[in-house]
């Protein structure tokens, strides 16, 4: 029943299968195929974590599966809480031995009580190197299978006793260069008999694979995208993002209007690092404008949280305000984003190799 394991690690999950081969899996006759909806419900809904907890199901079967299919392939490391605003790092163990992290933010005061989100990360280090991330300093181990991805979710919200409402492919990793992975992670995502997300609470993040987001745009379910743009002409991004910017950002922007196009209207984000002296200057902030007009596009411009050994810093809160100003301006959709998590590393871009924190 199991699938061919090949030369590598395979954690074997049934999650990492489409819903369309479940039946075939499981071994189920024809006349029991209704098995899968019930299996689907204790996985998603009622968040079973062996096939023994499924009480439903016949004995001899859920004893069967539980050998051969787990349903839970990552060990919670540990975990570390912001003092400053609840920020919570988890750190997690593949059964290679891998760790990597997930943050949960929690909602912020004056907002949506209940609105709380969650960083996914998709591959332990990433090879994209972009100039002011931490996690582009760690070396590419491998990608994450979807399964890996999901229960990133399914711990998080066991463990902070909390729903969370909104998921940010936005962790360690570039989601789009583990493509297949995080494709049948978003189509179990959005899903009903997955986890049932709305469209507008799932954002893939990219430093701009033009191919891929082409192809997602064909292939995805309907979800939000965020694309790092970080620069407003192609010398900058080269500096600070040298291997996403093989493809120009006028080709990028193409990618970003055929994914808005196809995807029915979503909404599409640029994402802006303010780098000090780099891409602050209000001459940028025009040329990212006139980039941008017209298409109702958002701009979140982040603050640098510092990374130790790289040589950026934050600009002034006026220098921000006076660049998010020049945005809005000129009618486009900016917010500000406030840091979150950095007294503990878990800040945007701050994500490098999980150091040991408290275990469980
Ligand atoms: S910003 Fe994203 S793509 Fe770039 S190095 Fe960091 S994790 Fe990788």
């Amino acid at each position: 029943m199991k699938r061919k394991q090949e030369n590598r690690y395979d954690p074997g999950s049934l999650l990492d299968i489409p819903f369309g081969e479940w039946s075939r899996v499981l071994e189920l006759p024809e006349a029991e195929g209704y098995r899968v909806r019930q299996v689907q419900e204790w996985v998603f809904q009622k968040r079973a974590k062996t096939f023994s907890d499924m009480s439903n199901l016949p004995a001899a079967l859920r004893e069967k599966w539980d050998k051969e299919l787990p349903l839970r392939v990552l060990k919670l490391a540990g975990r570390e809480t912001s003092a400053r605003d609840g920020t919570t790092r988890l750190v997690y163990q593949t059964g290679d031995g891998h760790s990597f992290s997930a943050v949960f933010l929690p909602a912020r005061s004056g907002e949506d009580e209940e609105r709380h989100s969650l960083c996914l990360s998709s591959q332990v280090g990433c090879a994209w190197a972009c100039a002011f991330c931490a996690s582009g300093k760690v070396k590419l181990k491998r990608n994450l299978f979807a399964s890996e991805i999901l229960e990133q979710i399914l711990w998080a919200e066991e463990v902070m006793g909390k729903k969370i409402n909104s998921l940010l492919f936005m962790g360690m990793g570039e989601p789009l260069a583990n493509y297949n992975n995080v494709l049948w992670a978003l189509r179990c995502l959005r899903s009903p008999l997955g986890f049932g997300y709305g469209a507008r609470h799932v954002t893939v993040s990219t430093s701009g694979l033009v191919p891929q987001i082409f192809k997602l745009s064909e292939e995805a379910p309907k979800v939000n995208l965020a694309i790092s743009l970080h620069a407003a002409d192609d010398e900058v991004r080269q500096k600070i993002m040298p291997k996403a910017s093989v493809w120009p950002i006028k080709e990028l922007l193409k990618s970003a209007w055929a994914f808005q196009r196809s995807m029915g209207g979503v909404r599409v984000t640029f994402e802006y690092i303010l780098l000090k002296g780099v891409n602050d200057s209000l001459r940028t902030a025009q040329r990212l404008s006139n980039l941008l007009r017209g298409r109702g596009a958002w701009v979140n411009v982040i603050v640098y949280n510092p990374v130790p050994g790289l040589p950026y810093e934050r600009p002034s809160d006026e220098a921000i305000d006076r660049f998010a100003k020049v945005l809005s301006d000129r009618g486009i959709f900016v917010r500000v984003r406030k840091p979150q998590g950095t007294d503990i590393t878990a800040g945007c871009g701050q994500l490098g190799e999980p150091k040991a924190v408290g275990a469980r």
